[in-house]
């Protein structure tokens, strides 16, 4: 169900999905959607400085009035912040705008070059003050992780990556699961245009479930973590209910076999 977990390197444990929150806007639509989410029973609620939404996020998560320690809620430090000190400003400013004492998560947004060790090591810090109760990054291919593992203290626990049928990534989640990394699917659903495709409506008619669904089971069933975005309150519900089917061994394998190695998103060895 909804309160399905895995577990992080640390023991913390991280709901299997939830919901992502990128271009909900400020104000309003952002506050609805988080509520509307926490009260169909998400945990997990995933930002960004960058979204400039996280103050509604807080007013979702207030409106919703469920324990905070029923919820895991993500936030990242943005590109222009990295650094150690200016990392450690953003996490403090993070957690006034969502009105929180500490997040579950937080995460390096991307890996930018000459400044993602040096962030990391605010992360560590971070982490040992109880700000965050895990800390990981994303967008980072395997030689990024290697080179912040090379002389990290605490290790990433998490690696949010764009992941999809037409991106599985085999060869980062490999890598992941060797250091114990929990893997986690941003762009899900491929921002939306994924949802056609034949083999995922075909394979979702056999158990009465949408492309959107079918594609979100998968993530699970490969443990790794998924955030699809809506604004909607029956889309919302839709992404939820994928606790009640299971794909086939073959079915997980013809969705495997979508792969195009294809990005919506930036390469992370090519960004601005
Ligand atoms: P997504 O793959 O979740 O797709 C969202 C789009 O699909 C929206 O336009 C929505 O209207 C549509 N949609 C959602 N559910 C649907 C349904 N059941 N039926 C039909 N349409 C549906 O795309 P995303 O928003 O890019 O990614 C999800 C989350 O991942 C973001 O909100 C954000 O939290 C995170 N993210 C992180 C990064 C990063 O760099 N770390 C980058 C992009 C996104």
């Amino acid at each position: 169900n909804l309160s399905s977990t895995i577990q992080l390197a640390n023991g913390v444990a991280m709901p299997r999905l939830g919901l992502g929150v990128w271009k909900a806007e400020e104000g309003k639509e952002a506050a609805q959607a988080v509520q509307w989410a926490i009260e169909t029973g998400y945990q997990l609620i995933d930002t960004a400085a960058v979204y400039k939404n996280e103050k509604s996020v807080g007013e979702g998560i207030r409106a919703a009035g469920v324990p905070r320690e029923e919820l895991f809620i993500t936030t990242k430090v943005w590109n222009d912040e990295q650094g150690y000190d200016s990392t450690l400003a953003a996490m403090d400013a993070s957690l006034a705008r969502l009105g929180l004492d500490y997040v579950d998560l937080y995460l390096i947004h991307w890996p930018v070059a000459g400044k993602y060790k040096e962030t990391w090591r605010a992360m560590e810090k971070i982490y040992k003050d109880g700000k965050a109760k895990a800390i990981g990054v994303s967008n980072f291919h395997a030689h990024h992780l290697e080179d912040i593992m090379a002389d990290a203290e605490i290790m990433p626990m998490v690696n949010q990556v764009e992941l999809h049928p037409h991106l599985t990534q085999e060869p980062l989640r490999e890598f992941c699961a060797k250091h114990n990394i929990v893997v986690e699917a941003w762009s899900p659903l491929g921002q939306g245009q994924l949802l056609t495709n034949d083999v995922l409506t075909t394979i979702g008619n056999k158990y009465g479930k949408t492309a959107a669904q079918v594609i979100l089971r998968w993530d699970v069933q490969h443990n790794i973590v998924t955030i699809p975005k809506s604004v909607n309150q029956g889309r919302i519900k839709e992404n939820a209910s994928i606790f009640d089917f299971e794909l086939t061994e073959e079915e997980m394998q013809l969705i495997d076999g979508l792969n195009q190695n294809a990005r919506f998103g930036s390469d992370p060895d090519n960004f601005d």
